[in-house]
């Protein structure tokens, strides 16, 4: 019995016409979309010359009857909707029955299934949307299409398409895109004869970004714990706090099983790093969310990339939630701490191969774990008072910007400004929770020249200022009177300290991604002015004395702007440098 309907016309047109097939990536992605809703538990990708000469998807699901493969091939032929109510409540990757009818039209194309409860199967031939021959075949279960010599009989489609190279990079992307989105589907890939990738079946999503991108690149992320909050659940991996990399060909944001950009999901994930990444730095991250389909429109997109949401600011406030419990809950790690190469060095972009990229991690020492662990004390501890003891021996300072310490055998290089601003800045947010950060009035208040379009915004951002310190009124139309600046920033020039705060929050409050302003963006700018203010005492106690403060902070390892605060050469690496 069949299972395909042909779309009424009417709800033919309420779906959004557009084209699906653009590049060989669109079809791959098309053909095991339909694998998937068919309940494949095996799919092969095979393509030639990037997939311009051949793309062939093999899978084990469901199959066809040989009505439903005719029907299947029909524009608007489709078994996942039958009337427009159901468009509300898509759960199949598919729906709108033109996929394959498009695809066929503009290629060669072979279609041949067998209905797992037939015993005959069909094969089914078109070139150009002209059905040329259907005839039995002796298929196992399952279906396999063959779409050759993409927009053959359209040159000016074909003339778009870029190299090989290019079109398997995205073709190959495509398919990492839906191996990720299904672990318990065996993947296999084979590119012009050779086997690019073979991935087990899994019902862990850890295992099945192990086996795309190693172990190391697993290293670098936290799984985010399910998460279930009004109506929206969510559950994942995000980078590490300082882990990021220029592009976001490692975020893959899901929503209802469909990969999708949405600035609404990306913007918070970034925001929720503000204070450990650099700007132009984006965290990797795989988060499923799911919601109610009704809460989504999937339609608004010929190849679905984007959705509307219902609610788009519960969505941000869940991908914000989410990336910071999963920080909350898993505790600055060790394979954190840089070696020689800083944090913030981007990744290396994914890579398709088992043998994995792997530079030599130098073996870390547990300064900030397990502090206690250390028997060797007797350095420091000047005060009775003073944190746990940290247990590297200073050995010095170096020009004025950098403390030096020994652990064993590594070295360890601290940045003075960059500790200072990232132990003020966890202190200032903390303090920010409770009311403002502490002010100094000045013996006489301060008159600065400034342009109309800072006064402007400082007129209407007082009480943002205000939580920094910074008292201050507009004065005449063109100048600014200050009463009190940031206490711990009070050794800076006033006009330096205004500019600063002017500066970094300006930014900020212009961003579209954000209703408020958070603490953290406060406390950053505040932190930065404060150290670079700070004075340099070089003196031992107060070295040990940085190291304590900055090692029992969250995130000790950068400042809240991606700068890192700590380096450290390992004795695999000192000896390196010394060698012929
Ligand atoms: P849609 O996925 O939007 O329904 P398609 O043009 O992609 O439209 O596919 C048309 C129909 O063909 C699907 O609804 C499905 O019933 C059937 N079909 C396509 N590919 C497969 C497959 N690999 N296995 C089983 N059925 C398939
Ligand atoms: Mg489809």
């Amino acid at each position: 019995m069949g299972q395909i309907r042909l779309l009424s016309d009417v709800l033919a047109s309420q779906v959004a016409a557009g084209e699906v097939v653009e590049r060989p990536a669109s079809v791959v992605k098309e053909l095991v979309e339909n694998s998937i809703d068919a309940g494949a538990l095996r799919i092969t990708v095979e393509f030639h010359r990037g997939g311009t000469r051949l793309i062939r998807v093999t899978d084990d699901g469901r199959g066809m009857d040989r009505s439903d493969a005719l029907l299947s091939l029909e524009r608007h032929a489709t078994s996942k909707i039958r009337e427009s109510a159901d468009l509300t409540t898509i759960s199949t990757l598919g729906f709108r029955g033109e996929a394959l009818p498009s695809i066929a039209s503009v290629s060669r194309f072979s279609l041949s299934t067998r209905h797992r409860e037939e015993t005959v199967g069909t094969s089914v031939e078109v070139s150009g949307g002209k059905i040329i021959e259907v005839k039995d075949s002796g298929e196992a279960p399952g279906t396999r299409i063959e779409v050759a010599d993409l927009f053959f009989n359209v040159p000016a489609r074909r003339k778009f398409l870029r190299g090989e190279q290019t079109e398997a990079a995205h073709l190959l992307q495509q398919i990492e895109i839906l191996a990720v989105a299904h672990p318990e589907i065996a993947f296999t890939c084979r590119r012009d004869d050779r086997e690019v990738f073979r991935l087990a079946a899994s019902d862990d999503l850890a295992v099945r970004l192990r086996d795309l991108h190693g172990a190391g690149f697993l290293e670098k992320l936290v799984p985010v714990p399910c998460l279930h909050h009004q109506g929206i659940k969510v559950h994942g991996w995000i980078a590490r706090p300082g882990e990021g990399r220029a592009d976001r060909n490692l975020q893959m944001l899901f929503v209802n099983g469909r990969m999708i950009h949405s600035p609404i999901l990306s913007l918070p994930l970034r925001e929720a790093c503000d204070g450990t990444l650099a700007k132009g730095l984006h965290p990797p991250a795989v988060l499923f969310f799911e919601m109610d389909p009704a809460a989504v429109d999937c339609n608004v997109h010929p190849a679905k990339r984007e959705v509307r949401f219902r609610d788009p600011a519960l969505l941000r406030s869940v991908a914000l939630m989410a990336a910071r419990s999963a920080w909350a809950t898993a505790a600055p790690s060790l394979t954190n701490l840089p070696s020689s190469t800083p944090v913030t060095s981007p990744w290396k972009p994914s890579e398709f191969s088992h043998q994995q990229e792997f530079t030599p991690a130098s073996p870390v020492p547990a300064y900030a774990a397990q502090p206690s662990a250390f028997p060797d004390a007797s350095r420091v501890a000047e005060s009775p008072s003073s944190p746990p003891s940290s247990v590297a021996r200073f050995i010095g300072v170096l020009g004025i910007r950098y403390l030096l310490f020994e652990d064993e055998e590594s070295l360890l290089l601290i940045e003075i400004r960059a500790a200072r601003e990232r132990v003020l800045y966890e202190q200032f947010v903390s303090r920010l929770r409770l009311g403002e950060l502490e002010s100094q009035h000045l013996l006489l208040p301060e008159v600065l020249e400034m342009s109309s379009a800072d006064l402007a915004w400082i007129e209407a951002h007082r009480d943002l200022l205000y939580a920094t310190g910074l008292v201050a009124e507009v004065f005449g139309g063109k100048s600014l009177k200050v009463d009190a600046i940031p206490a711990a920033a009070s050794s800076l020039p006033v006009e330096e300290i205004v500019a600063g705060l002017v500066d970094d929050l300006r930014k900020i409050t212009e961003s579209p991604s954000l209703d408020s302003l958070p603490r953290e963006a406060l406390a950053a700018s505040v932190s930065r002015l404060a150290a670079a203010g700070a004075r340099i005492s070089a003196g031992e106690a107060a070295a040990q004395m940085l190291l304590r403060e900055l090692l029992s902070c969250e995130l000790p390892y950068v400042t809240p702007g991606g700068r890192p605060t700590m380096n450290q050469i390992s004795p695999g690496e000192l000896k390196r440098r010394f060698t012929a």
